[in-house]
């Protein structure tokens, strides 16, 4: 429990404003509907992915994975040119373990970066009662990216939450081991993307670094005419538990705390601020400014730019409607009382958009004879429905012909929303049906 020695600075003040936002956004979101859809919610028992206004169904999910591909890309960029201030600022990890920290010196009561001496058991038991109300709320909201929490509510509401008690419960015990005992050993030893990271970074690449040319040789100010003291207090604050004077490494999740650190001690013996700070392997090494347009990060925002237009371009090419036909296996073909030979087919709809819709289902271009049964005037889909129906194509058995079999299915709007769909089918004889 005992984690990196706090810190007060500038760098601190911004990233408890960041982490405020972030965790308001996070706990936000899940809540949000528009129009009567959640803002972001995977729900895979509906089999519905709700995106920002998209509805994404199972046969769509190359928009899922083209959201993916962008976030990937962007994340490449971003490492490429700022590092990873993805893990300093933004990783949930980093965020809820400065939170988690933060609550332990407020109820323990520690006076500045002083832990006290002797801590009263009930403050001890009251600092895990609040790491377990913070735990739970985490994990709800966590899970309220696949569950809504207003059908945890109703849930609630008619005492049938049944096994959903033991799994937010074991997810709140996950979450506060997790961010009391694991804290940032997490991001040394278990997070993959700190493992990959290297390879996106060049030496233009912003990161935390310490001007070795101002600070050494270091030493007692008295004695050295280097700048670094040698206080040690960038090292007591780093969670990683680097000495970011031994240069870059890979362990470094650019928290900022060795700077606040050292420019409170810079500050404290009347020198400039800035001996560790955000810069360049390139202006560190080589004194010359980081480059921000470079072979790497043109590449990367290229393909970030590329893959968010051909994201546009496939929500707007978005079929409204999805249309399926499949021969019903129970059934391939029956001979009617009046000898004509039926096929079975199963149709599967889709509304993927917000308003009703109402359709026809006809068959077209079918030989003289071919008859298509069933409900087909007219088919009404809620918003988001998913419906599967059957339909019935008879056809006189002494008329078939192999090349004369193919059908087509076509749905069409009666509103007028949106152009035909097709669907191409091959009516089935007994002796293809003894071979499917
Ligand atoms: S070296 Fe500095 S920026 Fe890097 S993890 Fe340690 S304290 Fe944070
Ligand atoms: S905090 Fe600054 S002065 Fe102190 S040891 Fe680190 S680099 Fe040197």
């Amino acid at each position: 429990m005992r984690g990196a020695r706090p810190v007060k600075g500038r760098y601190r003040d911004l990233r408890s404003a960041a982490n405020a936002v972030l965790i308001a956004v996070m706990f936000a979101i899940p809540w949000i509907r528009i129009g009567g859809d959640p803002l972001l919610l995977l729900d895979v028992p509906a089999r519905k992915f709700h995106v920002f206004g998209l509805v994404i169904f199972p046969q769509e999910l190359i928009y899922l994975w083209a959201l993916i591909a962008i976030m990937a890309v962007a994340l490449f960029f971003f490492t490429a040119t700022l590092g990873r201030v993805w893990c300093g600022w933004s990783c949930p990890q980093t965020v809820f373990t400065d939170v988690f920290a933060g609550l332990e010196r407020r109820i323990q009561g520690w006076t500045g970066t002083s832990r006290p001496r002797k801590v009263a058991a009930w403050r001890v038991v009251a600092t895990h009662a609040a790491w377990l109300s913070l735990s739970f709320l985490v994990a709800f909201h966590m899970v309220g990216y696949f569950v809504s929490p207003y059908a945890w509510i109703a849930r609630i509401e008619s005492n049938t939450l049944g096994a959903g008690v033991g799994f937010l419960g074991a997810l709140t015990a996950i979450t506060w081991a997790d961010f009391v005992f694991v804290r940032q050993s997490f991001c040394r030893f278990l997070c993959p993307y700190a493992r990959f990271q290297g390879v996106l970074f060049d030496r233009d690449t912003l990161v935390i670094g310490y001007d070795t040319e101002r600070g050494e040789p270091r030493g007692k100010r008295s004695k050295t005419t280097g700048d670094c003291v040698d206080c040690g207090l960038c090292v007591q604050v780093c969670p990683a538990s680097i000495d970011i004077r031994d240069g870059l490494q890979l362990d470094c999740i650019t928290c900022t705390q060795c700077i606040d650190a050292c420019n409170g001690v810079m500050t404290r013996i009347g020198r400039e601020p800035g001996l560790i700070d955000y810069r360049a392997l390139s202006s560190l090494e080589e004194g010359r400014p980081a480059r921000l347009v470079r072979p790497r990060t043109v590449a990367y925002g290229t393909l970030l730019v590329a893959s968010l237009a051909l994201f546009v371009v496939l929500v707007g090419a978005r079929i409204p409607v999805g249309f399926q036909v499949f021969h019903n296996r129970d059934a391939l073909t029956t001979v009617l009382p009046d000898g004509r030979l039926g096929n079975s087919f199963e149709v599967r709809l889709e509304n993927r958009g917000g308003e009703p819709r109402r359709y026809t289902l006809r068959l077209e271009g079918a030989p003289a004879g071919f008859e298509l049964l069933g409900e087909t005037a007219t088919i009404d889909l809620a918003p988001e429905q998913s419906l599967r129906t059957h339909v019935f194509v008879v056809a006189p058995i002494d008329e078939l012909h192999a090349d004369g079999r193919e059908l087509q299915f076509i749905i069409e709007p009666l509103d007028g929303a949106h152009s035909a769909l097709t669907r191409g089918a091959r009516f089935l004889s007994p002796a293809d049906a003894n071979d499917a």
